[in-house]
């Protein structure tokens, strides 16, 4: 490599490959740099496409974010948009390149390459997929295709087909434009990086919104008249009616390119990178939705499709060409959507792949505070979840779903982990406070308050999965007036301020698992509880989490299977 003239090629002009390609100019003045790009645009917001459709964003323009033009002047960096790159030829540091308006073919000469092709929607080989109005959304051109679509056929109806991310915002930006909207899921909840109950939320705030929801229940096709869609049909044969359908089920990381250079792909199917992202090739790098990163909770190899680690990828891929030292510490799946007004955040694992990967050493609990002082108007109250682990108190996730300042305590408790905080420190944490802002206790010192209860002993928790069968005695200690509105199936209610003196009602030979409203008073009654002697737990989150982890009420006569939720009943 020379040192003075190095020549990098990049290959995709979009999150990682633009931001890796302003990097490098900005650290080697005199960098030969061109980035090649097969679609029509570099550098577009992608994250803003679901909005371009619902008409959130009017002006297309609005979503190039910088233009060839605007690299070349101020950047000096060459950009050739559809320009494919159709081979790489590692032994002679070379790259093969498709012109695609011309259709010539010709070859480049790096001493560096960057590989940022992000990644392509799953598209599923079911019968029907290539109908007219299935679509995926991806690109640019995606979002006109949908928006054309949507006016030129006078659609009524869309099927999103899988309840992430992209298919939620897309329900959305879908009803927004008129469009009476069915979200069929193969899981038996929408946004599956979620844990049940906390997608619990986000179901019922989508019914509110009149999205129709069909869980459980994979697609089997596609059905149509004259090359159009006209339905989606189910494995369950349920027939939802569809003059438009989205694919949102996925995206696999684009790697051709790599494989046919034989460069190393990781288990997940992703570019295996080092912590320079490297490739095997350590003339090539490779970043953004392309490649598997190290998941920094787990410690496993994961794909995490999201803009903020393939930013920070690009530019630790350009300061390791440049000669630094640069290291990309992993990622934690720290992701934000919102739907109709409430924001669904989280960060690090959930509950469910703890269970998954058989780790028992950790605990959950949940509290439901308001974004910020109740006496100032407008609070709202946010549902948050964290675990941790048992035996010291590590920070090990968050989720959080609310109508405000949801994404700033994900933040911090994000920054937490990265940090390998523990609840003590989630605690302690000095956080901006005034009363239209936050609480003088924020809802992050909370959460660490009630998990670190946990942690020093003080509190013990009883666990939600084990409700249905836990023959406990179930304690209410809200006011009367509170459970008459709606309790916990079973539950015997003596409101707080009388526990001291009916203590006699409780029983010695049983444990007690005690709820309120949120988790607040139910933690006063278990000390209370405690220190008369009785075998006394706390139900996390009290009476607002058993809505979410029992909607239906407890399974009468069966009992459900420790750490499963109950599965909501199918319905379109
Ligand atoms: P991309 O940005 O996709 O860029 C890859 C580019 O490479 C593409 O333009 C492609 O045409 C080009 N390319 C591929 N192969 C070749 C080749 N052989 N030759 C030349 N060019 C090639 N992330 C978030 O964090 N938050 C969000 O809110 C969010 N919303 C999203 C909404 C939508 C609709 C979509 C599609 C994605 C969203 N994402 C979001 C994900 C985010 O956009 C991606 O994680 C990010 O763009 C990945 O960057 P990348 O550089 O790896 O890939």
């Amino acid at each position: 490599m020379s040192m003075n003239h190095k020549r990098v090629l990049i290959v995709g002009g979009v999150a990682g490959g633009a931001s890796c390609a302003a990097r490098l100019r900005r650290l080697d003045e005199k960098a030969e740099i061109v980035v090649f790009e097969k679609g029509p645009y570099p550098s577009f917001a992608n994250c803003g496409l679901p909005y371009y459709v619902g008409d959130a964003i009017l002006d297309e323009a609005k979503l190039l974010v910088a233009t060839p033009n605007l690299f070349r002047t101020r950047f000096n960096i060459e950009v050739r948009t559809e320009h494919e790159v159709v081979g790489i030829h590692r032994e002679e540091g070379k790259i093969e390149v498709k012109d695609l308006r011309r259709g010539s073919v010709y070859q480049e000469a790096y001493d560096a390459l960057v590989l940022s092709p992000g990644a392509v929607p799953v598209r599923p080989p079911l019968p029907g997929i290539d109908l007219a109005g299935v679509f995926t959304l991806r690109t640019i051109p995606d979002s006109r295709a949908i928006r054309e679509w949507i006016q030129g056929s006078d659609a009524k109806r869309a099927v999103i087909v899988g309840g992430g991310f992209i298919g939620l915002e897309m329900a959305e930006n879908l009803t927004r434009r008129g469009l009476n909207v069915t979200i069929a899921e193969m899981l038996d909840q929408v946004m599956p990086p979620l844990d049940h109950e906390m997608a619990e939320y986000v179901y019922m705030h989508l019914q509110d919104n009149h999205v129709s929801i069909h869980l459980g229940d994979a697609i089997a096709r596609f059905e149509g008249t004259d090359g159009r869609v006209t339905s989606v049909l189910t494995q369950s044969r349920a027939r939802l009616q569809a003059d438009l359908a989205i694919l949102s089920v996925g995206v696999k990381p684009e790697t051709k390119l790599a494989k046919d250079a034989e460069l190393e792909i990781g288990p997940r199917g992703g570019i295996r990178v080092d912590e320079s992202m490297r490739t095997s090739d350590p003339s090539i790098w490779a970043v953004g939705d392309a490649v598997e990163v190290m998941d920094a909770v787990t410690g496993e190899f994961c794909l995490v499709p999201l803009a903020g680690p393939a930013n920070r990828q690009a530019r630790i891929a350009a300061d390791a060409i440049c000669g630094r030292t640069a290291r990309f510490r992993g990622v934690q799946a720290t992701a934000v959507c919102g739907v109709f007004g409430l924001t669904v955040a989280m960060t690090g694992v959930s509950e469910k792949r703890l269970l998954q990967a058989k780790n028992t050493d950790y605990e959950s609990i949940y509290l439901h505070p308001t974004d910020h002082a109740s006496y100032y108007p407008g609070a709202k109250v946010m549902h948050l979840k964290l675990m941790f682990r048992r035996s010291d108190g590590l920070v090990l996730g968050a989720q959080a779903v609310g109508e405000q300042g949801v994404e700033r305590r994900i933040d911090v408790i994000s920054f937490a982990i990265q940090k390998g905080s523990t609840v003590f420190d989630l605690e302690e944490a000095e956080l901006c406070y005034a009363p239209q802002f936050g609480m003088a206790k924020d809802p992050v010192n909370l959460a660490g308050m009630v998990a670190a209860n946990v942690v020093r002993g003080d509190v013990s928790l009883a666990k939600w999965s084990d409700l249905p069968d836990c023959g406990a005695f179930l304690l209410d200690v809200r006011e009367e007036e509170e459970s008459r509105r709606g309790s916990i199936d079973g539950a015997i209610n003596i409101p707080l301020d009388q526990l001291r003196q009916r203590l006699g009602e409780l029983p010695r030979n049983r444990p007690i698992w005690v709820s309120c409203a949120g988790g607040h008073r139910s933690y006063y009654a278990v000390r209370i509880l405690q220190q008369h002697g009785f075998d006394a737990s706390n139900l996390s989150g009290g009476y607002n989490t058993w809505e979410v982890w029992y909607p239906e009420g407890l399974p009468s006569g069966e009992t459900g299977e420790s750490g499963e939720h109950p599965s909501r009943s199918r319905a379109a």
